[in-house]
C-alpha cells in the first residue's frame, strides 16, 4: 500500500504544501465535499475536500459513515473554521464499504450501556478511542517507572498450581470431560487424570511468586491478567482484570508505600504529558454528564485538577486504628448515614468508609497500614503487639482501594503459625516457605489494580468501560 501518514502527524501544521496520504474512517461527510476523517492516532479528524464537479458520483456515494478511505493530496492550510489544516483530495479510494443504515453507531449521543453491547465497535467513538489511548500511556508510564528504577520485568504464571493465595475465588482450569470424569475409590474427581495431573487454577495473583524473584533478583515487579471468580457486581470489580505487583526486597513497609505513591504520581504526570487531547475532551465528557446529578453529587474537582491535585499533595498517611477512631465518631455513622456501621476495633472497612476517609474528612489520598491481621493475609508481617500487621492500602477518590500490599512476614516460625492458624496447607506451600528458609531478608510489595488506576485516571464511573472486553457475572462477550 502506500505510505500513509498518521492524521495526528498532520495536525500541528507542519508539513503544510506537502502531498500526502491518509487512511482512516469516515466519519461525517457534508455537503458532497467534505469529510470528516479518523484513523485513530488523535482524537481530532482531518477534513478532506472531495472535488464532487470531477468526481464519479458512484463513488461519492459510498462515502458514508463508517467507511473506511484512503486519499492524497496536498496538505493546506485551511480556509474553514474548527481546524489548522485540510487536505484538498486529488485521489480517493474506498478501501470498506459501510452501509450507514445498518451501522450501529449513529451521529449521537450513545448510552455506555448501549456500547457495551456493541463493544466491538465501541473503539470508534471518541470516548473510547481516548479512553484506550490513556490506558496504553499508562501502561507504558509503568514499565518505564519500575525500568528506570533498575526493576526485572518478572512474568508469573496464568495457570497456578497453587490454590493457597486466598486473595479470592478462582476459575478452574481443566480438560477433563464434564460426563463421567475419572474418578477416585472414594468417588471424588480424579485430577490426577487431569492435563496437569493436578487440579489448577487460573490465578489471582502473581505475589508469592514475585517474592521467589524478588529474594534473589532484588526488585521485581510482575504486569499481567489476573482472574477473581468473586460474584460482586459492582463498578470495581472485573472477574478478569491486570494487576501491576512490584516486590521488593529489603524494602520496609515505608519503602513500600514510597514505591507506591511514587508510581501513582509518576503514571498519572505522564499522562497529563502525554495525553492533553484526551483528558481535556474526558473532562468535558463528565462535566456534560454530571450536569444530569443533584449538586451534591457532582465532583468538586474537574478532572484535570483532580489529577493536579493527586501530584500536588502528599498522601495522608495514618494507621488502622486512627482511621477507626474518625469513622466511629464521624457524623454519617452517629447519625446512622453507614449502611455498615463502624462499632469496634477490627470492623472490616467497606468502600463507604474508604471513601468518607478520602473524600469527606481528608480530601486526599489515603494510606491505611496496620491493619487487624484477622481481616488481612497470612503472609503480612505481624507488629509487636500480635494484634496487627504491616499492611497498607492506599484510598482513592471516587474509587476506594486502589493499591493493597504490606510489609512480607519474613520470619519462618511466625510465618507457619500463622499459616497453621489461618488452615492454609503447609505441605502445598513448601515451595514459598523455602525463601525463609534459605536467606530470608525483609521484603515488601504491593497489588496496584491497572483498570482502577485507568478508570480514576479518565474519569469514568464503571471499571467495564476502561477494559476493552470486560469479563464479569453473565458475560463474557467477544
Ligand atoms: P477489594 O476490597 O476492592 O475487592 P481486594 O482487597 O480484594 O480489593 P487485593 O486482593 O488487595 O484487592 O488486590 C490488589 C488490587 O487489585 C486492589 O487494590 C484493586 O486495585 C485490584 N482489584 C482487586 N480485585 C479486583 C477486581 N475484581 N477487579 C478489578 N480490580 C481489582
Ligand atoms: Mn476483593
Amino acid at each position: 500500500m502506500a505510505k500513509r501518514t498518521k492524521i495526528k502527524a498532520l495536525l500541528d501544521g507542519s508539513k503544510v504544501g506537502e502531498t500526502v496520504t491518509v487512511m482512516g474512517w469516515v466519519r461525517t461527510f457534508r455537503n458532497n465535499q467534505f469529510i470528516a476523517l479518523n484513523d485513530g492516532s488523535s482524537l481530532s479528524n482531518l477534513q478532506i475536500v472531495v472535488d464532487f464537479e470531477n468526481e464519479d458520483p458512484a463513488k461519492l456515494k459510498r462515502i458514508t459513515t463508517s467507511a473506511s478511505i484512503s486519499a492524497t493530496g496536498k496538505l493546506v492550510a485551511s480556509q474553514g473554521r474548527g481546524q489548522t489544516v485540510e487536505l484538498i483530495a486529488e485521489q480517493l479510494e474506498i478501501l470498506g464499504d459501510s452501509d450507514a443504515e445498518k451501522y450501529p453507531l449513529q451521529p449521537k449521543k450513545h448510552s455506555l450501556e448501549f456500547l457495551r453491547e456493541i463493544a466491538h465497535l465501541r473503539f470508534r467513538t471518541n470516548t473510547f478511542s481516548a479512553i484506550f489511548r490513556i490506558r496504553h500511556h499508562l501502561a507504558i508510564a509503568i514499565h518505564q517507572y519500575f525500568h528506570e528504577k533498575g526493576f526485572y520485568y518478572i512474568h508469573s504464571p496464568i495457570i497456578t498450581g497453587s490454590d493457597a493465595e486466598g486473595a479470592g475465588e478462582m476459575f478452574r482450569v481443566t480438560t477433563l470431560p464434564f460426563e463421567n470424569p475419572p474418578k477416585t475409590e472414594n468417588g471424588e474427581i480424579n485430577f490426577k487424570k487431569d492435563f496437569f495431573g493436578k487440579s489448577t487454577n487460573l490465578t489471582v495473583s502473581g505475589q508469592l511468586e514475585a517474592e521467589l524473584a524478588a529474594l534473589a533478583m532484588g526488585e521485581v515487579y510482575t504486569f499481567g491478567p489476573t482472574f477473581r471468580a468473586e460474584n460482586s457486581n459492582t463498578s470495581r470489580h472485573l472477574a478478569e482484570f491486570w494487576m501491576i505487583e512490584p516486590e521488593v526486597a529489603f524494602n520496609d513497609l515505608d519503602d513500600n508505600m514510597d514505591l507506591a505513591e511514587g508510581l501513582l504520581k509518576y503514571t498519572i504526570k505522564h499522562v497529563i504529558e502525554h495525553c492533553a487531547e484526551e483528558l481535556a475532551f474526558l473532562e468535558t465528557r463528565l462535566l456534560e454528564e454530571e450536569k444530569q446529578k443533584p449538586q451534591h453529587e457532582r465532583s468538586e474537582m474537574a478532572l484535570r485538577e483532580k489529577l493536579m491535585f493527586c501530584l500536588e499533595n502528599e498522601f495522608q498517611r495514618l494507621t488502622y486504628t486512627e482511621a477507626i477512631d474518625i469513622l466511629k465518631n464521624s457524623n454519617p455513622n452517629k447519625k446512622g448515614k453507614f449502611q455498615y456501621p463502624i462499632e469496634a476495633w477490627g470492623a472490616d472497612l467497606q468502600s463507604e468508609h474508604e471513601r468518607y476517609l478520602v473524600e469527606k474528612h481528608f480530601k486526599k489520598p489515603v494510606i491505611l497500614t496496620d491493619y487487624p491481621k484477622q481481616i488481612k493475609a497470612f503472609y503480612m508481617k505481624l507488629n509487636d503487639d500480635n494484634n496487627t500487621v504491616r499492611a497498607m492500602d492506599i484510598l482513592f477518590p471516587g474509587i476506594g482501594e486502589i493499591v493493597g500490599g504490606s510489609q512480607r512476614e519474613e520470619r519462618l516460625d511466625v510465618l507457619m503459625a500463622r499459616m497453621e492458624e489461618m488452615h492454609i496447607p503447609l505441605e502445598e506451600m513448601q515451595w514459598f516457605l523455602d525463601t525463609r528458609r534459605f536467606g530470608t531478608v525483609p521484603h515488601a510489595g504491593f497489588g496496584l489494580g491497572f483498570e482502577r488506576l485507568v478508570l480514576f485516571v479518565t474519569g469514568m464511573g464503571n471499571i467495564r468501560d476502561v477494559i476493552p472486553f470486560p469479563r464479569f457475572p453473565g458475560s463474557a462477550e467477544f
